[in-house]
């Protein structure tokens, strides 16, 4: 018999309480990465939410269960009431990262943003040396801006997180970038690697590292954690196409996290969106409570209940959920298919090759992320 509290779970009819919440305050940003996770389709400036908007989503968010907030974009320093944002944020009682790049924020504005409760800052970086960071990040000073935001984060005591997106371009300097993040004073590295939805789908020729790159990034990861236990925590996110099995994307859809888009669709991950036969609601129109628990996209595949062969049958499906469904949707046009990242896939073999072939274009020019840029990429393709 299970001591009280300790009742099994029915995966299939309990609700999960969220922890987490990507709020994509904007998707203006002066920077172009070339794998940037916003959508091609950008929202604009006209149709995002108000910071009045922003304050009651987060009481939404606050009373469903969630901890944490994300205040990500774009770069969420575009917008002249993050101030205001945070502070609706904190009054909610969430926990409060700020996502940015450092491109926006000035001194006197993150003494601001500390003054008003923000509790923790996750600062991109692109490269690990002006030339370098600034070439794949589009935007010249980038790299110096961030060093000095860094600055900016230790003299208020405010924890730092660095988040560097890996790929073919940089991942041969692994170890340069874990000792940037030591050297900016860092509590956690983020390494993840790149993941192929959206703009960095578009720009796979440029990006996809090769299978020794990612072997060897594996090894740097393993080496220097242990050397530096007790200074730095390595978050690594490998790079899936050389994987065995895929990783819980997201924790398992709509288990722990969602994200809402600059105005206000809420969606079970932040590229969601790529599954075209799927509907998402609007906080404008719907309580955040009833998107979580009742939402069409949450439900969709939420538990095991809508798994196939080979997930069906596999002890590890409660332990990666089937992978990830962008990715399933993106190369069987059935977001309900095994993850093809999973060697038990019949798509494994198709997926691995065309890693490969990617992984050895010698392409190194980008499509940058910017309005329109995906439909001009497009449109220079020689027809298939
Ligand atoms: S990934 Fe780059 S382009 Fe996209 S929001 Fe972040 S800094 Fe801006
Ligand atoms: S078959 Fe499905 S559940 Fe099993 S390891 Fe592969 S993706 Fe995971």
């Amino acid at each position: 018999m299970n001591a009280p509290g300790n009742e099994p779970v029915d995966i299939e009819t309990a609700i999960p309480i969220p922890m987490a919440m990507l709020a994509e305050l904007t998707h203006r940003c002066p920077l172009k990465c070339p794998y940037c996770s916003n959508p091609l389709e950008l929202t604009r400036r006209s149709a995002e939410l108000s910071a009045e908007e922003w304050v009651e989503v987060f009481r939404q968010a606050a009373a469903l269960g969630v901890l944490h907030v994300h205040l990500s974009g774009g770069e969420p320093a575009s917008r002249k009431d993050l101030g205001e944002i945070t502070t609706g944020a904190v009054e909610a009682g969430l926990y409060t990262n700020l996502i940015t790049s450092g491109v926006g924020l000035t001194e006197a504005n993150f003494a601001d943003l500390a003054a008003r409760g923000l509790d923790h800052v996750q600062l991109s970086v692109q490269g690990v040396d002006a030339e370098a960071a600034d070439r794949i990040g589009g935007f010249r000073g980038g790299f110096d801006t961030k060093m000095r935001v860094a600055d900016w984060v230790a003299r208020e005591g405010i924890p730092l997180t660095i988040n560097a997106v890996m790929h073919r371009q940089n991942l041969d300097r692994l170890p340069e970038t874990i000792e940037l993040a030591v050297k900016l004073g860092a509590r956690r590295l983020e390494v993840a690697n790149t993941q192929y939805h959206g703009w960095a789908d578009l720009n796979r020729a440029a990006l996809m590292p090769t299978p020794e790159q990612a072997k060897r990034a594996s090894e740097v990861v393993a080496e220097t954690r242990e050397r530096l236990k007790g200074t730095l925590v390595i978050d690594y996110v490998p790079p899936d196409h050389f994987a065995k099995y895929p990783k819980p994307c997201m924790g398992g859809w709509s288990r722990v996290g969602l994200c809402v888009k600059p105005e206000g669709k809420v969606l079970p991950c932040h590229a969601a969106e790529t599954i075209t036969t799927l509907e998402f609601q609007n906080v404008r129109d719907v309580p955040l409570e009833e998107i979580w628990k009742k939402g069409p996209a949450f439900t969709a595949y939420r538990g095991t209940h809508w798994m196939q062969e080979p997930c069906n049958s596999c002890e590890r499906k409660t332990k990666d959920w089937g992978g990830c469904r962008c990715q399933a949707f993106a190369w069987t046009g059935d977001a309900a298919a095994t993850d093809p990242v999973c060697t038990l896939s019949p798509e494994h073999a198709r997926m691995r090759a065309a890693a490969e072939t990617d992984s050895a274009a010698h392409a190194d020019e980008f499509v940058y992320r910017t309005i329109g840029g995906a439909d001009r990429a497009r449109a220079k393709e020689p027809a298939s």
